[in-house]
């Protein structure tokens, strides 16, 4: 297998960031920005040995920050270089400081971009067992335009036009090779990225999908902005939670189940209108959110429930939900009786609880089953009702 070195590139004083400390030593969630980029890079199974190239004033922020260091896949995080005046500098001395280990490739990534996943590095890598170079790209959706002054001049064709990311991926003796090259033939402005000191030195640069998610941290806004969406993505986890009902038959000519009213020899005895399923399922609701169960909010003893369609009650569940900005992933609930018949009214039932939830049909289940005649469902004294619900919660 090729061995891969990650170089990080981390010497940068962040003009446009503000504020005394560069932006990659500064905290996202708790965590230095450098410190979860090395993460993602050294979490990735290709990757064996980290490099950073850092400003000679940052040495000791730097080891605080990489203090807690540690990559699933063993990839060791070797000392650190200085790097120079320019990034395109940095990464020359960065490249320089590996000539001893000469791995076979190395992917030269930005400390700023700490939201590096492994499919775009999976890209990057595959596509440099045939190509000396790689970059992952993004398409350009806003307009561009040219200006002059305050006036424009013109509108530029976006469609071969691409923003460039990193990690960019290079064999190790090419890239080294036009960083060398650059530096005694190239007179004018900095480089801002390394495929253009390897298109300067005439190497064929390809082009993979990058990600939207790889984003380079160059501001405070941008730093407010990652700090959200980390937490989002923190927070968001599935909650889970059962019900279960039982209602016993009394003389009546229907019932009414998961909402649909259906002809039979019997009724559902009870305070509202016995429906044993919506009881169940919004216990199940409730139970998700840790909010308690279905007599907490409508106790049978108050005659407001009297008759009441059992609809309002996973209304008012689902109005919990909704509120602490939860999601409702999915419900199954199934009904336990030897009569009425289910199947021929499952259809409806789902569809039901989909438009009082708010939900796409198929995330709702309904099914049916009896006891083989055992016990109280078997002996037609009532029916039983048992739910499950699943809730994504992003708020807390
Ligand atoms: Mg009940």
């Amino acid at each position: 297998m090729n061995k891969c070195t990650a170089l990080i590139v981390a010497a940068g004083r962040g003009s446009r960031f503000g504020g005394d400390l560069p932006k990659q030593y500064c905290l996202l969630s708790g965590r230095t920005i450098i410190g979860l980029t090395l993460k993602a890079l050294a979490d990735h199974p290709g990757v064996s040995e980290l490099r950073v190239v850092i400003h000679p004033d940052d040495l000791d922020i730097y080891h605080r920050a990489v203090a807690e260091f540690s990559g699933s896949s063993g990839a060791v995080l070797l000392d650190p270089v200085y790097g120079g005046a320019s990034r395109q500098e940095s990464v020359y001395l960065g490249l320089e400081s590996m000539t001893e280990k000469a791995p076979n490739l190395v992917l030269i990534h930005d400390a700023a971009r700490p939201f590096i996943r492994h499919p775009v590095i999976d890209r990057v890598m595959a596509a440099l067992s045939d190509h000396a170079a790689v970059i992952p790209t993004l398409p350009v959706t806003d307009t561009l335009k040219r200006r002059h002054g305050n006036g424009i001049t013109g509108t530029v064709d976006r469609s071969r036009l691409v923003r460039a990311q990193t990690p960019q991926g290079f064999r190790f003796c090419d890239i080294l090779a036009a960083h060398r090259h650059a530096r005694e033939n190239a007179h004018g402005g900095e480089m801002t990225d390394d495929a253009a000191v390897a298109e300067f030195a005439g190497l064929d640069v390809i082009t993979v999908d990058g990600g939207e998610e790889n984003v380079k941290i160059t501001s405070q806004q941008d730093l407010r902005q990652a700090e959200l969406a980390n937490m989002n993505i923190r927070r968001r986890e599935t909650r889970t939670g059962t019900g279960f009902d039982v209602h016993r038959f009394e003389s009546g000519n229907s019932v009414t189940l998961c909402g649909v009213l259906i002809p039979h020899t019997a009724s559902l005895a009870g305070h509202s209108d016995a429906d044993v399923g919506l009881h169940a399922l919004t216990d199940a609701l409730l139970g998700a959110i840790g909010e308690g169960d279905i007599g907490h909010y409508f106790p049978p003893t108050d005659p407001r429930w009297t008759d009441a369609a059992s609809a309002i009650f996973v209304e008012k569940a689902f109005e919990l939900i909704t509120d602490l900005g939860g999601r409702i992933v999915n419900i199954d609930i199934t009904l336990i009786c030897e009569n009425p018949k289910i199947a021929p009214y499952r259809a409806a039932m789902k569809e039901f609880i989909a438009i009082t939830l708010d939900m796409d049909p198929t995330r709702v289940s309904v099914k049916a089953t009896t006891t083989e005649g055992l016990g109280f469902t078997g002996r037609n004294e009532g029916i039983a009702a048992q739910a499950i619900a699943s809730i994504e919660l992003t708020g807390g």
